[in-house]
């Protein structure tokens, strides 16, 4: 395990009764990150951010936030992290403003409450009772209660869930400006479009194992479904295609006249495929590279849709 990240989980087991819940999971994340961990519905996610969380004892397996073991060194960690979770758990006779005026107090340079509640646009709801706030009010109350300590580190589970899109853009713009303050974000999302647009690096999590890991980049490089795709008359003669390409690629019509070149997507590929068409005549109408997305990454390791 690296010593010197801001969250360090080595070979995490945790067990529910006969249900291996996260099943030997090594994480690393650098300090001033943002780390998105993906992964189907029940696919550990919740349980391994509790874990890091301190919410839960690990079975098997260490876990450091900040250096920090977080259940035997907990009161250290507390101030220094900040924690929002799926579900409140918090007095819902409370008023929004007095709940954030009593988290902030509970740090030593807490950010300005009036700030925070302008940015996550709360300023209709600080009276109202948090029982009585719609869900998405509720979710922003908690980003803010997480958030107004000015923690090294905060996890955020789900933190777009249920969001209107000005709501989620508004989280997105706290996220990055946590992110240019040096601050650590780990956060768990459904939506693959969140992980692209915020994360330095994406895990995937499923049957409590991670599965791959890296920047977006990383893991939509590469791989079958990268593809250069062209137009042109039907019925090209492919073979004739084939020899002129790399080893590893592969060439179909798709359709007529609608032909698909896999393979590693490169210049040179590009160059290939429109030189082979100016040696036989063909003039490409369409030609477009494709890259996986995230969510085709996702499909193909887990077999599973993100939402279920
Ligand atoms: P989701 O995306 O649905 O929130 P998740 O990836 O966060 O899922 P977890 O909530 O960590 O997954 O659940 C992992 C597995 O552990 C699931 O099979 C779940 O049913 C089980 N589980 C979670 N919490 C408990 C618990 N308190 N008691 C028993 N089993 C649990």
């Amino acid at each position: 395990m690296g010593s010197g990240g801001a969250l360090e989980v080595a070979g995490l087991v945790k067990r529910y009764g006969s249900r291996t819940a996260v099943d030997g999971l090594d994480l690393s994340v650098p300090h001033g990150t943002v780390t998105a961990v993906l992964g189907p519905n029940g696919a550990g996610k919740t349980t391994t951010v509790e874990t890091c969380e301190g919410y839960r004892r690990p079975d098997a397996g260490t876990v450091r936030v900040l250096g920090l073991d977080p259940v035997a060194q907990a009161s250290r960690l507390r101030p220094r992290i900040g924690v929002m979770l799926q579900s409140g758990g918090v007095y819902s006779g409370a008023r929004a403003e007095e709940m954030l005026a009593h988290m902030a107090g509970l740090y030593a340079n807490p950010l300005p409450v009036d700030s925070l509640v302008g940015t996550l646009g709360l300023e209709s709801c600080g009276r109202t009772p948090y029982r009585r706030l719609s869900g998405g009010q509720q979710q922003r109350l908690s980003l803010a209660m997480a958030v107004v300590g000015r923690p090294e580190l905060v996890f955020l589970d789900e933190p777009t869930a249920g969001l209107d899109p000005q709501a989620r853009r508004a989280t997105w713009e706290l996220v990055r400006a946590l992110r240019s303050d040096g601050v650590t974000v780990v956060l768990t999302t459904h939506h693959m479009d969140e992980a692209e647009e915020l994360a330095d690096d994406v895990v995937i999590i499923d049957d409590g194992r991670i599965v791959a890991g890296g920047s977006p980049d990383e893991l939509c490089r590469g791989g079958a479904e990268n593809s250069l795709r062209f137009t042109g008359r039907p019925g090209l003669d492919l073979a004739s295609l084939l020899k002129a390409l790399p080893d590893n690629s592969a060439a179909a019509e798709l359709v007529p006249g609608g032909y698909r070149v896999t393979g590693t997507v490169d210049p040179q590929l590009l160059a290939t495929v429109t030189s082979w068409c100016a040696q036989n005549g063909v003039m490409p109408d369409r030609i477009s590279v494709e890259r996986r997305t995230l969510e085709d990454v996702f499909l193909e390791l887990t077999g599973k849709e993100l939402r279920s």
